[in-house]
Order: structure tokens, then sequence, then C-alpha cells
């Protein structure tokens, strides 16, 4: 018998099978997915690898497997999945494995680790960079080091006792490791998992309301069936779609079967995860997130795989959990953009749910208050079952929207980041004692430039996209399709000069508002004050339970939270999103006005809510201040239609990077050239645009090029593009990657 193997292993060379031959007594027990250890090349250690397939025969000379193990996280479905991925997401099938597995699979006892209050936590003190200069370099020269820093580059939440067990290696190593500055050491208090061990209050079904008991029916009839169906829960937040998901997970116990439930990372709040431990208990209950130290994770993991937890709780990656026997997987806040994957595999945990629930026959409820433009466009298509409701449960008011125009504060002298009537609400709430969330709407790293007299914005005038200012070359480029202009300095809409460059902002609008209100208290969460030693969870319960008056921040302030006291937010410029270049800059602005709007006034506080903009016109801005989200896609699916978009078209991205920026144009133009050449001899419909450089053209010292396609991505564009990297291939230095309908487009 010869067992195909793929091994553990990162290099691009060795992304394909190898064939082994199993010895005879292994022959029973061998199955695909078991984790083998090989001989490989000349190389004096055991390599590790795992079992894709199975077979008679090998056309080549095959030495024999070493050892066996039992993998219990991967089965021949797990394995089938992570060939799809592959392929689907063009990346090595090693890495779509390690999906499935939680980090550090050596079989190593991690039963004992010691359960302390605080918990020394061990973090990179060297960019990685630095680091990997000094080992190419031979300044660390030791493997066991070498081990320790790979591994803390590749996982997060790190103790010193799972660095320990899972590289194998010894505190002394540890310790030089901090010696020599590489490393620091932290100790931190920890609960050991915050999100379980509490004593909550058990909490039985609620009775539906009309509209609930109406969508309840249609998701119950699914459960019962085994039905492979889709359904959208459409409804404004607060309007009960939690209480759905918990009584349809209470179904499919009854069935005797398992869900899943996916949440955006930054909605999964303790809070979030207590009303499902409230109504299931939590011996159930298995909770994958960030802040788990990897020991933690692999412990869930093995728990989830013993088949003791019938539900999984958790961020994207949860999708993956070894969960058995699935009748329901629920995907909350669908529309979110963290469910797809910024790293390879750049996967989308969306589509990955689509296909594990047909594999399971099962329904699958994806549930929104702004659902993705697609989701919305399957569902009046009829492909997604549509379920609506239009009232909130507990009939609390939402809170009362305005917009302010910042062209006329301008031309009322005001020159500060705050309108006066925004000033105004910001003091009556101090005097009241009631908490103000001010939002910076930013994202991205580019500039762009705006009239400030009446927001007129550079856009490409083939792609419809806001251009981008690049400073050295004192240019707007279009980073769609490569066109470029000298930036204006004459409003050509209404000839004002007053043309402003707009960048970043939080640190100068606290400086504003200490300025402008001394006695208050402020903090900020942005990118610069939110890192791995201070999480976002830290920064928002210091402002709840210290009672700061203002907290200020970017997107990060929007989700999930839920603030009794908060009673006024203000949207310092809804305009930034709006000029993203991407075609989704529209949907975001609306979908993230929406949502920070719903921050106000949660509970018996009246919210307000105040709308900076220079564009009052705009659709997305209005629209969300009314929250409307009908109105707002049927203007927004016309231009969709019209610029071929999603969901009428797929966006492929193809990404070129190299230290040689000659390499890497010669490279993208080689690709592009096959591409075309096939298109043209094989009339295949596709839009294919030039190379041109990315948004962000350089990172740590590596030139970025790319080239987009437009077309509808199906199994033929599949091959054609697998062919493309195939038959091209790069030069070692340059990478390529490829990514469909990628969340971000920078
Ligand atoms: P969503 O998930 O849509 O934001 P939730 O399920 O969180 O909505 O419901 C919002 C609030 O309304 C919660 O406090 C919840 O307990 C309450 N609620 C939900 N459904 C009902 C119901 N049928 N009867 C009474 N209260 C309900
Ligand atoms: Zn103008
Ligand atoms: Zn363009």
């Amino acid at each position: 018998m010869i067992a195909e193997v793929i091994l553990n292993s990162k290099a691009k060379d060795l992304d394909r099978s190898f064939d082994y031959e199993v010895p005879k007594e292994l022959e029973e027990k061998i199955k695909i997915g078991n984790r083998v250890l090989v001989p490989f090349g000349r190389r004096k250690i055991l390599e590790e690898g795992f079992v894709i397939n199975l077979k008679k025969q090998s056309e080549y000379e095959t030495k024999p497997i070493k050892s066996i193990e039992e993998n219990p996280f991967l089965n021949e479905n797990k394995i089938k999945l992570a060939k799809w991925i592959s392929k689907r997401y063009f990346c090595n099938l090693s890495d779509s494995i390690k999906l499935m597995l939680p980090p550090g699979t050596k079989s190593s006892n991690t039963e004992n680790r010691i359960k302390d209050k605080t918990l020394n936590f061990v973090y990179l003190k060297k960019s990685e960079d630095e680091i990997e200069i000094d080992i190419e370099n031979k300044k660390i020269k030791s493997e066991k080091q070498i081990r320790i820093l790979h591994f803390l580059m590749e996982n997060d939440a790190v103790t010193i006792s799972d660095l320990e067990i899972f590289t194998d290696t010894s505190r002394a190593i540890i310790k030089t490791l901090e010696k020599n500055n590489y490393i620091e050491i932290i100790e931190k208090e920890v609960e050991r998992n915050p999100f379980l061990n509490k004593n909550i209050q058990r909490t039985t079904k609620l009775t539906f309301t009309k509209e609930q008991q109406n969508a309840y029916e249609k998701i119950e009839k699914s459960i019962k069936q085994n039905e492979n169906k889709e359904f959208l829960i459409f409804g404004v937040t607060g309007s009960g779609k939690t209480e759905i998901y918990l009584q349809s997970i209470e179904k499919v116990l009854e069935e005797g079967k398992n869900s899943i439930i996916l949440v955006p990372e930054i909605s999964l709040t303790p809070q979030m995860v207590d009303r499902f431990i409230a109504r299931f208990g939590q011996e159930k209950i298995a909770v994958i997130h960030s802040k788990l130290s990897i020991g933690e994770r692999y412990d869930a993991w093995k728990k989830i795989a013993s088949g003791k937890i019938k539900i999984v709780i958790g961020a994207r990656s949860a999708i993956f959990a070894p969960l058995k026997n699935i009748g329901l997987i629920i995907i909350d806040e669908e529309h979110d953009s963290s469910y797809q994957s910024e790293m390879t595999p750049k996967y989308d945990a969306k589509e990955i749910a689509k296909y594990i629930a047909k594999e399971n026959s099962c329904p699958l409820i994806l549930g929104s208050a702004t659902p993705d433009m697609k989701t919305y466009y399957k569902a009046s298509k009829g492909e997604i079952s549509l379920l609506e409701l239009t009232k909130r449960a507990n009939n609390s008011k939402l809170p009362t929207v305005k917009i302010v125009d910042l062209r006329e504060e301008l031309a009322n002298g005001n020159r500060t980041m705050l309108s006066r009537s925004l000033q105004e609400e910001i003091k009556k709430n101090i005097e009241k004692k009631e908490q103000t969330i001010l939002f910076l709407n930013r994202r991205g790293y580019s500039t762009f430039i705006m009239c400030r007299d009446c927001g007129y914005t550079v856009k490409c005038k083939n792609c419809n996209i806001t251009m981008t200012y690049h400073l050295k070359q004192n240019k707007l480029k279009c980073h769609y399709c490569g066109y470029e202009e000298k930036p204006v300095t004459i409003c050509p809409e209404c000839s004002s000069t007053n043309i402003r460059y707009f960048g970043t902002g939080t640190q100068k609008l606290e400086q504003e508002v200490n300025r402008l209100f001394p006695t208050a208290s402020t903090i900020r969460m942005d990118v610069d004050t939110v890192t791995k030693k201070n999480s976002h969870e830290e920064i928002l319960n210091k402002f709840r339970n210290d009672n700061i008056d203002i907290l200020i921040g970017t997107q990060m302030v929007v989700k999930g939270h839920h603030f009794p006291k908060v009673s006024l937010v203000g949207v310092i410029t809804a305009d930034s999103t709006l000029n993203i270049e991407d075609f989704r800059a529209n949907e975001r602005t609306f979908q993230i006005l929406t949502q920070v709007a719903g921050r106000a006034g949660r509970e018996n506080l009246e919210g307000r809510v105040l709308i900076q903009t220079y564009n009052p016109d705009s659709l997305a801005i209005e629209y969300a201040s009314m929250q409307d989200y009908k109105t707002f896609y049927e203007s927004e699916i016309e231009i969709r239609k019209q610029l071929k978009y999603p969901p009428f078209c797929d966006i492929i991205l193809i990404g070129f990077s190299g230290e040689n920026e000659q390499q890497t144009v010669r490279q993208a133009k080689k690709v592009h050239q096959y591409l075309k050449n096939r298109i043209i001899s094989e009339k295949i419909g596709i839009l294919l645009y030039s190379p041109v450089p990315s948004p962000i053209d350089k990172i740590k010292n590596k030139y970025r090029w790319r080239m987009i396609i437009k077309c509808i991505y199906n199994e033929k564009i599949n091959d054609l593009l697998q062919d493309a990297l195939s038959q091209n291939q790069a030069e070692k230095q340059v990478q390529q990657t490829i990514e469909i309908n990628p969340a971000n487009m920078m």
C-alpha cells in the first residue's frame, strides 16, 4: 500500500505530495488525515507530514513511513476541504491543512500546564525582519532559539510554559533570548478563560414576537428535514435575531446534533457569550477566540474533537473546529469583512460555511442589520430565503440622527474638527455626566484630496473610484486601471481654491477635544493604542468602568459593545470611507454609519447621533441617517450593475511582489501576456486590466504590482488562473498571489 503524504512545510517546491510505502504492519491502522513521520531527501531528522490519499501503487521508488499517529483533528472530509481551499484560494495544501489544526500540533502533554492567576506571556521585542536578518547573518545560530522565534512570529498569546512545551525547548533558552533582547516576558493577570467558569443565571426561551415566530418556523422546518438551505435574517439591531439563533440551536440539540456560530472577532465579548451560556450551560459550549493562550486553544480543540462539545462559538477560524455531526451553522453580522482572512490562506469563512453546511446537509443562517450587497441580492432573487424583522423586540427606540454640513462650518469660520452643534452636544453630555463616543471614520493608508467648499473629490473617469494622492510624484492615481493626472488646485465644480489633503487624525482630534474641554477625561483607541499587549477590550472596559467622558476612536469602537451610559455619538467626518478606492466604498460607509449610530442610547437614555460630512448629499450618508437599508440597496445595486461590480461580477486581484522592481514588473507582464493570449485564442469573456503598481506600492522593501480581472469566477476561470501560475513560474524572489473579491483592495 502507498500513502500520498504532504510535508508540513511552507516551501513552495514542497507544495506537492510525495509517495511513501506503508509498512505491512501499519496497513490496518493507517487512515487519511493521519500524522506521519517520514524520511526525506538527505535530511537526518524525520519530517512531519499528513496522509492525504491511499493507493495501491506508485510510479516512483518509495521509502517506508516510519511512524503513524492518529490525528483527532483531521479525517478524509477535512483533507477534502483542505484540497478545495488550496485550489480555490491558491495556497499551499500544507497551509490549508494547518487551518484545521490547533497551533503547535505536537503530541505533547498539555494537561499539566500550571493554572495560575497570572501568566508570563512572551512577546517579540524586535521586528520579524530584524530577526530574520540576524538569523541569516548567523547572529542567532541555535536551532532551538530559532524555533522559538519562529513560533512567536506565527502565534499570539504564548505563555512561557506553552512555549516550552510547543517548541520542545527549555526555560534557560527562553531566558537567553530575553537577555539578548529578542523577546520580552510580561506578567499579566488573566482569568483562565474570561468567557467561561462563571455563575450565570440560566434563562429560558422567550415567547417570540410574530415576526420572530414566522422566521423561526421556516428555520425549524429545515433543521428537522436536514435541508441544506440558506437563510438571511435581516433585522435591525435589537430586533431579536440572537433569540432566534438561540432557539434554533436548541432545536438542533433536540435533534441530537451540533451547531457552530460565527461572530466577528471584535463583537465576541463576554456579554455576548454569556447569553449562550445562560441558555445552554457551559459544559456543552466551546468558545474559540484570539485571547486564548495556545495551550487553552489546543485543549478546546481536543474537547471539541472528543464529542463533548455541542456548540462552538468563535470568530472566523472557528469554522474549522473539529466538530462532528453539524446540524446548523450561523454567521452573525454576516456583512463583516473580518470573515475574510487577510493572511494566507486568504479564505472567506462564509464560503467555507456554505461548503460545510452542504457537506452536512444542514441549514445556514446569515444575520445582519446591514446585509452584504451580494447576500441581499441573492435573497432578492430567491436563492437565499429572506426572513425580515422590522421592529425592535424590546420596543426601545432607535436614536435620532442629524447630519451636520461641514462646508457651512467652514463658511462660518470654524476650522476645528468639531462643528458648533457637536461641541454643544458634547458640553451637554459632560454636564449630564453621560458618555460620548467620537468616531473618526478612517480606513486604509491613502491620502485623497477634497474641496472643502463643495466636497468635490477627484475620481477616476474609468472606474468611479477616488484617486489617491502620491506626495513624492505629486500626482493623483487610480489604482484600478492606472490612470493618473495632476492634482487640482482649483475645484472644477465650484472654482474654490480651498483644496485640502485628508489623511490620519485621531491624535489631532484628541488634542483638540482636550483643548476645547479641558475638564473632560478622554481615552483614545486606534491602531497606535491597541496592540497585542493592550487589547481593545481593555480600553473599552476602562472607558466603561472608569466613567471616562469621551472615547475617541477609529473603526474599532463601532462593533458589538454595549455601553448603557453612552447617549451621544459624533462622527467626525463620514467622508473617508466614502473615498476609499474600493467599489464597496458606499456600502462600507452605509454599514459603518448605521452601526456606529446603533451605539447611542441602547437602554433608557435617549440616543443622539451627529454625522459631520462634506457630502451631505451622499446617498450612503443620507440613507444611513434614516437607517433605511432597502432604499440604500436599491440605489447602490444599480451602480454595481452599470459598472460591473459584485454581485454582477467578481473582482480577481493578482498580486506580484519582490525586492527587485524590474523583476517584479517583468513577472507581472509575463502573466498578463499569457492571460491575454489565452483569452483571445479561447474567446474567454473576461475583462483583464494591465498590471499597475498597488495602492501601497512598497511594503517592507518589497515592490508591489498587481492586475485586476473582472469576470464571473467559476471552475473554468480557476483552471485558467492555475495554469497562469504554473506555466509562468516566477523567479524565486517574486511572490505571486491571487485573491477573489478581497476584503481589502489595497
Ligand atoms: P439582535 O440580535 O437582533 O440585536 P437580540 O436578540 O439581542 O436582538 O434582542 C434584543 C433585546 O430584545 C434583548 O434584550 C432580548 O432579550 C430582547 N428580546 C428578544 N426577543 C424577545 C422577545 N420575543 N420578547 C421579549 N424580549 C425579547
Ligand atoms: Zn468645490
Ligand atoms: Zn481607473
